[in-house]
């Protein structure tokens, strides 16, 4: 008897856990999806697991022509050229994006406390923003240079 009742604890314990898991992994499964079947494992590892390039390594830190940044796994477009400045970090660095761009979540990983946004239409993690932006009031969208596609204004 007691053995059962221990087995019916575990059981239910373990049950109860994945109740509360499985709609969040699902919701997850469901919003996340390769649009473009041609990203790079890197390109995975930060859109599907929110990890981060390593500073300085994209081109887009050097990118000064107008234009539109694009999501890279569903093309959306994400930040006009006009809000880009440089902020010395090592990641292309946006004032704003356009309206409805993204969607925000709170990142509690690495015992930090940050906003994380993602693609608003295909869901897929693109960086994070803070309220540090180059003037006072303003933000400052650190974005994974991988994560975007630049198009110039006039297809040069
Ligand atoms: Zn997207």
């Amino acid at each position: 008897m007691k053995y059962f009742k221990r087995k019916f604890l575990k059981l239910f314990g373990l049950s109860s856990l994945l109740l509360v898991i499985s709609p969040y992994s699902f919701l997850y499964a469901v919003t996340k999806k390769i649009i473009n079947p041609d990203l790079t494992e890197e390109q995975k590892k930060i859109m599907f697991n929110e990890s981060t390039e390593r500073p300085f390594t994209s081109d887009l830190n050097y990118e000064k022509r107008k234009g539109f940044f694009h999501c890279a796994n569903c093309g959306a477009k994400l930040f006009s050229s006009d809000t880009k400045f440089d902020s010395g970090t090592g990641w292309p660095s946006f004032t704003e994006s356009l309206p409805g761009a993204f969607k925000t979540k709170i990142d509690t990983s690495f015992g930090m406390k940050r906003v994380e946004y993602h693609c608003a239409k295909c869901g897929v993690h693109h960086g994070h923003v803070f309220n540090d932006g180059p003037k006072s009031g303003q933000k400052r969208f650190c974005n994974n240079g991988l994560c975007l596609i630049f198009k110039p204004e006039n297809n040069e």
